[in-house]
């Protein structure tokens, strides 16, 4: 059962971490760093250790090495030799293919000797991690099935994090859902969302439920729109091959996206514990509003980006890029106004938008709060008045400001907008972090707090479908191209114009 508290100052509980794909950019650079990071802050148990397995052949001592040379590189501290070793000491690697089932043979012997040797996990609890391509996930569960490696009882547990994308369309999403259920009940699966590791991110939850100040102002009454953006610097590199087949929409949205959207939308729960949590979270999105495909296409934006500078360094077109089509119809960027149908939303758009290859790396959720009704204020017009923003903002920068119209001194009434602003760093001491440190942990204590339901997958992919379906019928027609550098396509812009609003400025913020 999930646990439904979250003491953060226990170690977790004794495991084995296996993670399939461990020669891979996401173990090296994310787990492994966050992995140092939990040993470090003494949250790890005696008893724990890594298998990692993946096709490259290598023995424990490279791996050892692999991994060592990662975390001088993305740790982002200077490194405890005692903590690397401590941890180094606990990897082994097995080499193998996904689709053999020596595979999970071996690895089962391994597991076996692990609790032979008596290391302090004796029990044989197995936190299996897919850190793997998706098109793996279903066929893995199914391997460990069979090979008898999947436990839940008084004694032991095993659980799995599966990693996004999870799915390519509804229907995809609803496949990998009963066949990972075939094999883990829904309490032992944890359907990771990095986003969902930040500090920020958390932190809507204590802004809204732990301040009585803004709830009451949290309804369609008071806000007027909701803006959440997740802007990118970064082209797609040499992921081509991998982002043709995805673009922006099935990379970013029903995810990352959706559960910002989520915590900003949903009801307050009756106790912050996972299921409470999550039962609201999944109602919002359950109640969002999925469009037909003609009005799919009205509310929708795709772009994808052509030649350009940013930060005066050349960034080559999209389909200019290594393994992407040359006449290729994949968005690098989306922007989609959306509608929460129930008592508090009914009404309030959330425009959301994402995108890569853009002017400024900027993640934020801006809350606009309604205009005074009256401006009392002589030659001050009440559309003169600076918008009311409050500004949750998750990167570059953590911290929540708000905006609001001031008096400049002098004997003439003139209004100019005023920022207050919290920064994390100001308050606390903020470790570096990967984001991936409190989802491993809860993974290893069973807090599926933060992580989506199944019920949460699917009614995201229902939301998104409809956009899939339309885009698709009108291949390149409708696709806006920007330039690399900018602000993304012009259609972006004139889906809020044409609702009299505006998007806020990507570059400039706050909290600069
Ligand atoms: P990589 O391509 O870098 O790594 C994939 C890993 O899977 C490698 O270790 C590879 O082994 C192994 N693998 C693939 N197919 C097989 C097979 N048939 N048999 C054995 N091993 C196999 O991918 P990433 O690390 O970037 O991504 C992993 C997952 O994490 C993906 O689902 C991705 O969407 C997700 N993700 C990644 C992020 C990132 O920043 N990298 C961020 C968020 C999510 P080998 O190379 O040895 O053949």
């Amino acid at each position: 059962m999930p646990r439904q508290t979250r003491d953060r100052s226990r170690r977790a509980d004794p495991c084995t971490l296996v993670v399939f794909g461990a020669s891979g950019d996401l173990t090296q650079r994310l787990l492994m760093p966050a992995l140092y990071h939990l040993a470090a802050a003494d949250l790890l148990p005696d008893g724990f250790a890594v298998i990692g397995v993946a096709r490259s052949p290598m023995s424990d001592t490279q791996f050892r090495g692999h991994i060592g040379d990662g975390l001088e590189k993305f740790a982002g501290v200077k490194l405890m030799t005692t903590t690397r070793k401590w941890l180094i000491e606990r990897l082994s690697y097995l080499t193998g293919e996904f689709d053999n089932p020596q595979t999970f043979a071996r690895l089962g012997d391994m597991l076996a000797r692990r609790r032979r040797a008596g290391d302090g996990n004796g029990n044989g609890n197995v936190l299996f991690y897919l850190a793997t391509p998706p098109t793996v996930f279903a066929s893995l569960a199914d391997h460990l099935s069979r090979a008898g490696l999947v436990r839940s009882d008084a004694r032991a547990w095993s659980r799995l994090v599966v990693e996004k994308p999870f799915g390519t369309d509804l229907e995809s999403a609803r496949e990998l859902n009963r066949r990972l259920r075939a094999v883990f009940a829904e309490d032992q699966i944890f359907r990771i969302d990095h986003f969902l590791g930040k500090e920020t991110v958390q932190n809507v939850l204590a802004l809204r439920f732990a301040n009585n100040l803004f709830e009451s102002l949290w309804n369609r009454d008071r806000i007027d729109h909701v803006q959440i953006t997740v802007a990118e610097t970064v082209d797609i590199g040499g992921r081509g091959g991998f982002y043709d087949a995805t673009g922006a929409l099935r990379d970013m949205v029903p995810n990352h996206l959706f559960q910002l959207l989520s915590l900003i939308a949903m009801e307050p729960p009756t106790r912050f514990a996972a299921d409470a949590v999550r039962a609201e979270k999944t109602k919002v999105l359950q109640a969002m509003h999925a469009y037909d495909r003609r009005t799919a296409l009205t509310c929708s934006v795709r772009g994808q980006y052509r030649a350009g500078k940013i930060a005066g360094k050349s960034i080559t077109a999209y389909r200019r890029a290594p393994n992407v089509a040359r006449d290729s119809k994949t968005e690098t960027y989306v922007a989609l106004k959306l509608f929460v149908d129930n008592w508090r939303w009914a009404g309030v758009p959330f425009y959301l938008r994402t995108g890569k290859a853009l002017r400024a790396r900027r993640s934020e959720i801006a809350i606009k709060f309604r205009e005074a009704p009256f401006a009392i204020f002589r030659d001050t017009p009440v559309d003169r008045l600076a918008h009311n923003f409050m500004v949750v903002s998750i990167a570059p920068e953590e911290g929540i400001s708000l905006e609001f119209n001031a008096k400049v001194p002098g004997p003439h009434i003139r209004l100019r907008r005023v920022d207050m602003n919290f920064r994390y760093k100001d308050y606390f001491a903020v470790e570096p972090a990967t984001g991936y440190e409190t989802l491993i942990y809860d993974c290893m204590i069973g807090d599926q707090t933060l992580f989506q339901h199944a019920e949460d997958v699917e009614a995201a992919w229902r939301v998104v479908q409809p956009f899939l379906d339309c885009w698709s019928r009108n291949g390149t027609n409708g696709l806006d191209f920007y330039a690399a550098g900018g602000d993304g396509p012009r259609a972006a812009e004139e889906l809020l114009t044409r609702d009299h609003r505006h998007w806020r400025p990507i570059a400039a913020g706050p909290l600069r």
